[in-house]
């Protein structure tokens, strides 16, 4: 009796002075391996009457790096939205697009932050774009670190990412996430007037969801369950891999849906039925087609939002939202579908850096459109060139200076009056003829490195470097590229 007892006080101390030591815990998977990946446990709260979103989140943050944390960084921005932000979330000129009621405002407000039910310190840095928080102890290499936040969202009255308009609410990028990291430490994401300003590593999610009963919801990843408890329900949400977790709901949404011959369900949520079956027929082929032309996603479902954006389309992983602004036309409305719909390859499955390196994701998107037109419609790959051929014509007649066409910069390089229409001729249109010319030269070998860039790539994070190394073998790579970065 008197050893056993023994024994159990001596496991006892051991635990409790391990966990003590480190106030950590590794992240295994149900095979027990390091799966070295953040999690996030989101529970929030959609508030219609208060255009709120009322959350508590738990994340699971992996030192991935070699040196000690004293401290974890996550980027705030629903504050790009807010009165006093430096980092805006749309340029001057476009105030008038977005806010269709007025200037409009959002936040995140951080109500607490703790770890294990005690009080973190925390404090708001970077002009109130990033929320920095301070653990007991160092996070050593290798460690797992948990961090409860409890938070509040405010929509702004806005057709952007966040934001909300006849019932429809869009939350994108709406809770505190890890910065992303290099050796030196966090980089923050910075929101900007111009281009994608997010870059947020793969990791796992479960998300429960509580909204009215009667709004539908698009959203990233799957949905396990769902409960109705009178006027409200619940959706448990969750997602292996995926970069980033959005919704779009509204009580206005209706859905229809197909399934690809790989087994993807494709939902689309839409407020305006015009070319409604236009758009889930693209969608449904478009992704049977890349699927089949660069790799598989194997994933079960791929949400389409049909909501109020005033830029085309958006990117999120198994989510896209498709701006109700695009269906004046039959055309415009399928090659937004597509472009968008190929970003669950260029973007989500095969992870660059939409900061830095934009080109990448947004010229293949571009080049992805015109493969499939090329392939399913040629007439209409025809019509794709022409116009991208006149946007690079209208924009070098506007700024007389074909040089000003900077594809390789960063989104931040892209400021002032003509930031956009220099960002989107740029990295759209400069790069998508970088890739077809690259592609017309070497056909079977360019779809070939594509193959192989997605097999070796398929869920990771992808440099500028590693993706040249995939290309830079193919014929003409150099005359190319040499213009792409003149
Ligand atoms: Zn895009």
């Amino acid at each position: 009796m008197k050893k056993r007892y023994s024994l159990i006080v001596i496991v006892v101390l051991f635990f409790t002075l391990t966990l003590s030591a480190c106030n950590c815990k590794y992240i295994e998977n149900s095979s027990g391996e390091n799966t070295q990946k953040h999690f996030y446990e989101i529970n929030a709260y959609l508030n219609t009457d208060y255009k709120l979103l009322e959350c508590e989140m738990r994340v699971d943050y992996v030192n991935k790096f070699e040196k000690s944390k004293n401290y974890i960084e996550f980027d705030l921005y629903p504050n790009a939205f807010s009165q006093n932000s430096i980092y805006k979330p749309v340029s001057f000129q476009n105030i008038n697009l977005i806010y269709p009621e007025g200037i409009s405002y959002g936040s995140v407000k951080i109500n607490s932050v703790k770890n294990k039910g005690n009080n973190l310190f925390y404090e708001i840095v970077d002009f109130d774009s990033v929320l920095r928080i301070y653990p007991q102890e160092k996070i050593k290499s290798g460690e797992v670190f948990s961090a409860e936040i409890d938070f509040t969202v405010q929509f702004p009255c806005a057709f952007h990412r966040l934001g909300f308009y006849d019932n429809c609410f869009n939350a994108g990028n709406f809770y505190p996430s890890v910065c992303q990291e290099n050796d030196d430490g966090f980089v923050h994401g910075n929101y900007h007037i111009t281009g994608d300003p997010f870059d947020t590593d793969y990791a796992d999610y479960e998300v429960y969801l509580n909204v009215p009963q009667n709004y539908l919801v698009a959203h990233s990843a799957t949905a396990e369950w769902e409960t109705i408890n009178g006027k409200r329900k619940t959706i448990f949400i969750k997602g292996q891999d995926i970069k980033d977790f959005a919704f779009s709901a509204s009580q206005n949404y209706k859905k229809i849906s197909g399934e690809t011959s790989s087994g993807t369900v494709i939902n689309y949520y839409y407020l305006n039925e015009k070319f409604s079956e236009t758009v889930l027929r693209t969608a449904l082929k478009g992704y049977e087609f890349f699927d089949e032309a660069f790799c598989n996603t194997e994933k079960k479902k791929f949400d389409i939002a049909q909501t109020y954006l005033f830029s085309g389309g958006m990117e999120y992983s198994e989510m896209i939202m498709l701006s109700t602004e695009i269906f004046t036309d039959e055309y415009v409305a399928e090659r937004i579908a597509l472009h968008e719909t190929a970003h669950q390859w260029w973007y989500y499955l095969i992870g660059s850096n939409q900061k830095f390196s934009p080109w990448i994701d947004e010229g293949l998107s571009e080049f992805s459109v015109y493969y499939y037109f090329l392939n399913n419609d040629k007439n209409k790959s025809e019509i794709f060139i022409d116009e991208i051929k006149s946007n690079i014509a209208y924009f070098e007649n506007y700024s007389e200076k074909e040089s000003d066409l900077k594809p390789l910069e960063d989104i931040y390089y892209f400021t002032g009056e003509n930031a956009e229409l220099a960002y989107s001729v740029s990295v759209y249109s400069a790069s998508f003829f970088f890739f077809y010319n690259l592609y017309s030269d070497n056909k079977e070998n360019f779809i070939g490195n594509l193959n192989n860039l997605c097999e070796d790539f398929k869920y990771k994070s992808l440099s500028q470097n590693e993706f040249i190394s995939y290309i830079e073998q193919l014929k003409n790579f150099k005359k190319y590229y040499q213009k792409l970065s003149a």
